[in-house]
């Protein structure tokens, strides 16, 4: 049984980049006869608007993309975080983290490290229990431990998008232990995300390529968790006139609700999905949509 979502997080209404990721995962699930949820993810409090995760909801619907199942909402789940965290916690692949953003960035420098313009370092295991833990600080946040000491390979994930192909990542080089619940008590994104899909029984994540980086910690957290790990698409993303990803930081605009059928032929353009010969509505066009899908990408 196939089941797909999309995850909308509510700092604001749908723009064109966003409802190629939702178009590409409603078209896979419809062309999979699978089920398609939708989940809005709003536990990153301070960044959601008021109002946008209804807002995205009716622009959906306008769009025909009607999910198989109520939403779920992220921010009334918190439970699950913390029974997940309890367990990686209870089997020592959690650890309590003392440092401050200063704290790690001299860690860094310390080390010799070197930033790449945009790029963000590692963290370099400093509370890790056999570096010492807290070193007498009171804990900010929670980690997962991302490499073990007596298996060098441990934290390299592999595995295979359906459209980027064969993919690898370092996740203790790349990125280093990771945030599972945050410094200002937040549950973290990589967290969440694991346990709703599993939690939802996702089986095909599909979403835009910029989260392609995130899939590898997703990865890991499922084997800490004992989780299945989905398989996963990661869909081109929409772009803007300056030919960087589109989004709300530059320019994207909320999409048109009185023209549905315009802003989804662009999101089918971008999927490479051929315009149907003489769409006489939405419900038309997602069907032919459907049929190219499934025949593309087979069953
Ligand atoms: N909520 C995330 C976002 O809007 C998407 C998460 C996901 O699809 O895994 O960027």
């Amino acid at each position: 049984m196939y089941v797909g979502r999309f995850a909308p997080s509510p700092t604001g209404p749908l723009h064109a980049g966003s409802l190629v990721a939702a178009l590409a995962s409603w078209l896979d699930a419809r062309a999979h006869d699978g089920q398609w949820l939708v989940r809005i993810e709003d536990i990153d409090a301070p960044r959601c608007v008021p109002g946008a995760d209804q807002f995205i909801l009716r622009q959906l619907q306008a769009c025909h993309l009607l999910p198989d199942a109520a939403p779920v909402w992220q921010s009334r789940r918190g439970a699950l975080y913390r029974q997940a965290l309890d367990r990686l916690q209870a089997s020592g692949w959690a650890y309590p983290c003392g440092c401050s953003r200063k704290d790690i960035e001299a860690a860094q420098t310390a080390r010799g490290s070197r930033r790449a313009r945009g790029a963000e370092l590692p963290y370099p295991g400093t509370c890790r229990p056999e570096n010492g833990g807290l070193h007498g600080r009171p804990p900010r946040a929670w980690r997962l431990r991302t490499g073990a000491s007596n298996a060098d390979e441990a934290s390299v994930v592999s595995w295979i998008d359906r459209r980027l192909g064969r993919q690898q990542q370092d996740v203790e080089r790349a990125v280093g232990d990771f945030v599972l619940l945050r410094a200002d008590g937040l549950w973290a994104y990589q967290l969440a995300v694991v346990v709703d899909d599993a939690s939802q029984g996702v089986t095909h994540v599909v979403r835009g390529e910029d989260l392609a980086d995130n899939t590898p910690r997703q990865i890991l957290l499922q084997r800490a968790l004992g989780l299945p790990a989905p398989a996963y698409l990661h869909a081109p993303l929409a772009l803007a006139a300056d030919g960087h990803k589109l989004s709300k930081q530059n320019g994207a605009r909320a999409l048109d609700l009185s023209d549905p059928l315009t802003a989804l032929q662009a999101a089918a353009a971008r999927l490479d999905l051929p315009p149907p010969g003489r769409p006489s509505g939405i419900g038309e066009s997602l069907a032919h949509w459907t049929a190219v899908w499934r025949d593309r990408w087979g069953r």
